[in-house]
């Protein structure tokens, strides 16, 4: 079985280990090591020491975003397509770490190999398409109300743009953010979360390499900041940082939202979900079985977007919980590094008292657990020191206070429904609008539910699960969940800034809306 200390050197992280200390900061390439109180870092799998972080603190934090506000003046000035290059070759790089770096990720979240992977692949995904992004970054031409007059759109570069990103996905959210910025010929400064310090400093690493052999690319255009919540703080509140982009919870997006504003800055806000899937009476319960129990167990519920709230329509309500219970009896739980585990540990104790909690609370206001819920022992493939948890199930009576709340555990709430304008009103009923689902063969339930007075959420799947996004589209959800939109389809606007040019070829001189002066 792997451990740290297997990846540090192909993963390039030797040169910035300092007996077990870890840099607080890497600006300009240079390994910062602040005299902060210092992080002990551990994997949630079984506790190793995986040694400390020396947080950054307000100095390196102005120091880098200075450092990429010069960086950036240069890259804006390299053609977009050659821009692309550069993403392009992070991406080889990226193809050629893929194991290793799935591996530290597993490391640091107790995700299983696979999802672990597949979070890797979503940052080669996202090279991809940024590199042919690089051609295409297109304005409109538009009609002007004057003669010999030309409306011409344009998208420059943005400046330095910040990203804060969570623990669940310590590489993949910031990929979205920072390979598409750097096409747009920004700089990045990124402060990930102090829980995954290491894959934050394997990335940077990586991309740090990338920009050495590639010849017009200043070293400043990617700097990482490490710490907790004040690191973030200062990035959200530094007027030089032209764009914010932050991922996690909702309190978080609230704080951030509020530096940013204060400074009339501008903000990108992924946040907590607390998603809903609707089976109805002709839904394939096969197909809906598979695809609610990996959205809801997979990676140990801890995604933005796993299911947390399943309404169920009452004729097939016993026949489903039925098959959901048998599913859940399989779930294999463990290491995540042995390849038959299913569900991985949660990510600390903090996390698995919150889910004992919901589940007391879930009790006193009427609901009943099916299964699981417990948290499971040391022995066999559950290693010591982690934080084991069975995935549970709970039929509640409505949708009550402790449902409508994201609890970052693997926790499911089944309701009956017995309209589907009822089960669609329950779904828009919670405060976020992240993900959602419906499992239907008839054509018209399922245009109810992606329609205008359908799921209010930024992701409405047809027989598809919650979680699992794939990268072309615009990534992000309504209400409490921010409104951001990273990733593909026109995402990549967030990170340029627009121009209109109007241009007079004539001789005269028209003024618009028949405007006469002298
Ligand atoms: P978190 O909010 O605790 O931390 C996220 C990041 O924000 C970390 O880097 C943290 O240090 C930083 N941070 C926290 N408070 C801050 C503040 N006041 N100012 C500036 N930075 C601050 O979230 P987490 O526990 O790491 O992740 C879980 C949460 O993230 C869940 O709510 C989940 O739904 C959400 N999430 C959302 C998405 C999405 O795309 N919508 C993706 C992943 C995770």
């Amino acid at each position: 079985m792997y451990t740290l200390t297997d990846l540090i050197a192909p993963l390039g992280l030797a040169r910035w280990q300092q007996a077990d200390c870890w840099p607080g900061a890497v600006i300009d390439g240079i390994a910062h090591y602040p005299s902060t109180p210092s992080r002990q870092l551990q994997s949630p799998i079984d506790a190793q020491d995986h040694g400390k972080l020396l947080p950054a603190s307000a100095v390196e934090v102005r120091a880098a975003v200075g450092c990429a506000m010069v960086a950036f003046e240069t890259w804006r000035e390299v053609p977009a397509p050659r821009r692309g290059e550069l993403v392009r070759r992070i991406g080889e790089a990226v193809r050629n770490h893929k194991t290793l770096l799935a591996q530290l990720i597993t490391l640091e979240t107790g995700k299983i190999g696979s999802e672990a992977e597949g979070e890797v692949q979503e940052w080669i995904d996202v090279c991809d398409y940024a590199a042919g992004l690089s051609r295409q970054l297109h304005g409109l031409t538009i009609a002007s109300e004057r003669p010999q007059h030309r409306l011409l759109e344009q998208w420059h570069p943005l400046g330095v743009v910040g990203v804060i990103s969570a623990f669940n996905f310590p590489v993949a959210v910031w990929a979205w953010n920072a390979m598409l910025a750097l096409v747009c010929g920004d700089a990045v400064v990124w402060k990930p979360s102090e829980k995954t310090p290491l894959s934050a400093l394997a990335a940077t690493a990586l991309v740090l390499d990338a920009l050495r052999d590639f010849d017009g690319a200043p070293s400043g255009l990617i700097q990482l900041v490490q710490g907790d919540a004040s690191v973030g703080e200062y990035l959200a509140g530094d007027r030089h940082v032209s764009l914010i982009s932050a991922t996690g919870s909702v309190a978080m997006g609230r704080a951030v939202a509020q530096h940013a504003a204060a400074r009339l800055g501008r903000s990108l806000l992924e946040l907590g979900g607390n998603n809903a899937a609707i089976v109805t009476p002709s839904a394939d319960l096969e197909l809906a079985t598979r695809a609610i129990v990996f959205s809801a167990a997979g990676t140990c519920g801890q995604r933005c977007t796993s299911l947390r709230r399943l309404f169920v329509h009452e004729d097939i309500a016993d026949a489903l919980q039925e098959k959901l219970i048998t599913a859940y009896q399989h779930l294999s739980i463990g290491d995540p590094r042995l390849p038959a585990t299913l569900v991985g540990p949660l990510i600390d104790e903090a996390a698995m008292k919150r889910m004992h909690a919901a589940l007391t609370r879930a009790e006193i206001e009427g609901g009943r657990i099916l299964i699981g819920g417990g948290q499971v022992r040391a022995g066999g493939n559950i290693p010591d020191g982690g934080c084991y948890v069975r995935p549970a199930l709970l039929a509640m009576p409505e949708q009550t206070d402790v449902v409508h709340e994201e609890t970052f555990a693997p926790l499911l709430y089944l309701m009956r429904y017995a309209r589907l304008s009822d089960a669609i009103a329950l779904n828009n009923a919670v405060s976020q609008g992240l993900s959602s689902a419906i499992f239907t063969t008839d054509l018209r339930e399922a245009g109810a539910f992606i329609g205008p007075a359908g799921s209010d959420c930024g992701l409405a799947n047809v027989n598809v699960g919650t979680s699992g996004a794939e990268i072309g589209g615009a990534f992000g959800g309504e209400k409490d969940t921010g409104g951001g939109r990273e990733s593909g389809s026109d995402a990549w606007k967030h990170y340029m800034r627009r121009a209109t040019n109007t241009l007079n070829d004539g001789h005269a001189l028209p003024l618009a809306q028949g405007v006469r002066f002298g």
